[in-house]
C-alpha cells in the first residue's frame, strides 16, 4: 500500500490541476500548501473519552497538539438528546462518572460544572422479548457483595492487566463455570443486566467481566458518581473549545510513517507523518509522538504503519456490535423500565445474545432509550426491526402510532478481548510493551476496561513518556 502509485488531482491553485504522485512522495510537505501542513507535537487519533482527555491535558502540559476525529463531532460513546418542546436534557450513552479525583480534575479543567448523578425512580417489568410473556422470580437486588467478594481478589485489575503468574484458572473460567464455583447466583442477573455490551455474558471469561464491572462500577452505583450539567455533551462542547482549531472532525487517517524506532525528542514534526483525509481534502501532519486512542481492530488501525507484531497482536481481538436509541410512540407504560429476561433459572433468567437488553423511559415523558448487544455482526436494519418487535409484544396493541426511532447510534465495535489462549500466553504483557515504541503511544478501552474515569487515569499515566 505505502508504494502503490495513485493519481491525486490537485485542486489548488497555483499547483498542476493534475499531480502524479505515490503515496511515498505524499508524505513529502513540498507537495502540500503550507496551509495543509500541520506540524504538532502530538497527533491525537480518536476524540472520544480518552482521546479527547489526552488533548486536552497534553495542551494544558504546553503541547501543541492535533485531534483527529472521525464523526462530525467529539464524544465517543456519549449520547445527549435535548427535547426541542421543554429544553430536558437526557443522557442515552454514557451516563455517569466514577467520583475520583481524575475525574474531577479534568472537570475542573474544563470548567464544567457537575452535580451528583442521580437516576430517575422506575418500575421494573421483566419480559422475555422473544415472547413479550412476563418473567416472574427473577433475583435481582442490585447487592453485589458476593460478587464483589471475588473482585477484590484482584485489585490489581482495576488499573492494569498485571495477571499473577501463572494466570489464576478462576479468571480463565467461562463466568458461567464462576458463578456456579462461587455460589453467584443471587447475583448473576443483576451481573448481566450491569454488563450491557458485554458478550453473552455466561460464555464471556471471567477476567473479562472482572474488568467491565470493576470497583469502578461498583463504586458508581452505590452513588459515587457525577455528571456535568446539562448533559455529558458538555464535557465534549467545552472540550471543543478549549482545543479550538487543533480538532479535525469528519476525518480520518489514510496513511501514516512512523519512526523504527523511538526518538528522545518531543518538539514539533519529529518522526510522524499522518496523511489525514478531511472535508476540504488531504492533510499531511507532522508530529513527534503519535496517541492513538481508536478501537484496534486491525480494520481501523491498517492505515498506520502496522509492525509486524503489532499487526499479530490485532490480529487476536474480537468484539460486540452495541447500539443505543430514542423512541417514541412505545405504548408503553410511563415511568417503566422492561428488562429482557429468560424463563430459565438453570441460566439465572439471563436471555442471549443478540437482543435489547432494556427499554427504558427517560426523564422526557414517552421517550423511552433502548440498548442492544450481540456478540455478532448485527446491522442497523435487524436492530431496528427485532426491537419494533419486541415492542409490539410488550405493548399488548396499546397503541396503533407508528413506533419512531427518534435517534439510534451505533457503538460498534464495542468490548473488545482476547480469548484465554491469548491471555495465557501472555497477550496483554505484550500490548503494554508496545507503549512508546515508534514514538506511539496507545489508549483506549481496549487496553484497560471500559469505564471513563479508569481511562483517564490510564491515559494520565501515559503522558510523561509522551511528554518526554
Ligand atoms: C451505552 C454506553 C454506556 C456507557 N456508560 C458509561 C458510564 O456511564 N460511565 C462510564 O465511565 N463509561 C460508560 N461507558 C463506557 C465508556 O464510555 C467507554 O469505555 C469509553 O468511552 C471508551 O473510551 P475510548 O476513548 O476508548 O473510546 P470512545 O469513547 O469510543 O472513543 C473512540 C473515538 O475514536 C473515534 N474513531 C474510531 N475510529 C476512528 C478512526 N479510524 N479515525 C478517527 N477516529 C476514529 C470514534 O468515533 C470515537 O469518537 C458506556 C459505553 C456505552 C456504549
Amino acid at each position: 500500500m505505502k508504494t502503490a502509485p495513485i493519481l491525486l488531482l490537485s485542486l489548488y491553485a497555483g499547483l498542476s490541476p493534475v499531480l502524479a504522485v505515490n503515496v511515498r512522495d505524499d508524505f513529502d510537505a513540498q507537495n502540500y500548501p503550507s496551509g495543509d501542513v500541520i506540524t504538532r507535537d502530538v497527533a491525537v487519533i480518536g476524540g472520544g473519552a480518552t482521546g479527547t482527555y489526552g488533548a486536552v491535558k497534553l495542551r494544558d502540559a504546553g503541547k501543541s497538539v492535533v485531534l483527529v476525529e472521525k464523526e462530525g463531532l467529539l464524544g465517543g460513546h456519549v449520547n445527549s438528546y435535548t427535547d426541542p418542546s421543554t429544553g430536558v436534557s437526557i443522557d442515552y450513552g454514557v451516563q455517569a462518572f466514577w467520583n475520583i479525583s481524575v475525574t474531577r480534575d479534568y472537570f475542573a479543567l474544563l470548567n464544567l460544572t457537575t452535580g451528583l448523578y442521580q437516576p430517575t425512580p422506575l418500575t421494573r417489568f421483566y419480559a422475555d422479548f422473544q415472547t413479550g410473556a412476563p418473567v416472574e422470580g427473577v433475583r435481582s437486588s442490585f447487592n453485589f457483595s458476593a460478587y464483589a467478594a471475588q473482585l477484590e481478589k484482584y485489585p490489581q485489575l482495576l488499573y492494569s492487566w498485571d495477571l499473577p503468574s501463572p494466570i489464576p484458572e478462576d479468571l480463565l473460567l467461562p463466568f458461567g463455570a464462576f458463578i456456579q464455583k462461587y455460589n453467584l447466583g443471587d447475583e448473576a442477573f443483576d451481573v448481566y443486566f450491569s454488563a450491557q455490551g458485554v458478550s453473552n455474558i455466561l460464555d464471556e471469561l471471567t477476567v473479562h467481566v472482572f474488568k467491565f464491572i470493576d470497583e469502578s462500577f461498583l463504586s458508581s452505583v452505590s452513588g459515587n458518581a457525577i455528571v456535568p450539567t446539562p448533559n455529558n455533551a458538555e464535557i465534549y462542547a467545552k472540550a471543543s473549545a478549549y482545543l479550538g482549531d487543533d480538532v479535525l472532525l469528519s476525518s480520518t487517517v489514510v496513511a501514516a510513517k512512523r519512526p523504527a524506532n523511538s526518538s528522545s525528542s518531543s518538539s514539533s514534526g519529529g518522526g510522524i507523518r499522518l496523511i489525514v483525509q478531511t472535508p476540504t481534502g488531504k492533510k499531511l501532519i507532522k508530529a513527534s509522538k503519535l496517541l492513538i486512542s481508536i478501537p484496534p481492530l486491525l480494520s481501523n488501525t491498517a492505515p498506520f504503519d502496522l509492525s509486524p507484531t503489532e499487526q499479530t497482536l490485532f490480529s487476536h481481538w474480537r468484539s460486540t456490535d452495541y447500539y443505543t436509541m430514542l423512541l417514541r410512540n412505545t405504548g408503553l407504560p410511563a415511568g417503566a423500565q422492561f428488562a429482557n429476561a429468560n424463563a430459565s433459572t438453570a441460566t439465572y433468567n439471563i436471555p442471549l445474545l443478540p437482543a435489547a437488553y432494556q427499554i427504558t423511559e427517560t426523564r422526557i415523558p414517552g421517550l423511552f432509550y433502548a440498548w442492544y448487544g450481540s456478540p455478532v455482526r448485527v446491522t442497523e436494519d435487524e436492530v431496528k426491526e427485532d426491537v419494533s418487535s419486541v415492542i409490539a409484544r410488550l405493548q399488548n396493541a396499546t397503541t396503533t402510532a407508528a413506533l419512531e426511532f427518534v435517534e439510534f447510534r451505533s457503538h460498534t465495535p464495542f468490548k473488545l478481548v482476547v480469548d484465554a489462549g491469548a491471555i495465557g500466553d501472555g497477550f496483554y504483557g505484550e500490548l503494554e510493551a508496545i507503549q512508546g515504541q515508534r514514538d506511539t503511544w496507545w489508549t483506549g478501552a481496549a487496553f484497560m476496561s471500559h469505564d471513563a474515569s479508569v481511562l483517564y487515569n490510564f491515559t494520565q499515566a501515559l503522558l510523561p513518556g509522551i511528554i518526554g
